[in-house]
């Protein structure tokens, strides 16, 4: 997982999220550690869409359920 420092608002939200406490705030960024399964919560947590994936989720296929479109959080600015 990966995620966009120009976006994050370090509100937390997705580190409470967490069902394997994989991602904590540190001052300046969000860090996710080895604990992450990719599962995918937190991503779906932020309200700002800060978070996406970072790898594709190949081999194991524990993600099979669909490799949706990471582009469609558009926004477009302000
Ligand atoms: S993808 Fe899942 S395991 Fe990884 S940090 Fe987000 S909520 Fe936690
Ligand atoms: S929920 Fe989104 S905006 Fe909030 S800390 Fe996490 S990544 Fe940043």
């Amino acid at each position: 997982m990966k995620v966009d420092r120009d976006l994050c608002l370090h509100c937390g939200a997705c580190v409470g999220m967490c069902p394997f406490n994989a991602l904590y705030l540190d001052d300046t960024f969000l860090v996710f550690t080895d604990r992450c399964t990719n599962c995918g919560v937190c991503m779906n947590a932020c309200p700002v869409g800060a978070i996406s994936r970072d790898e594709p989720v190949g081999e194991g296929g524990t993600a099979a359920a669909g490799n949706t479109a990471t582009g469609m959080i558009g926004g477009g600015g302000q």
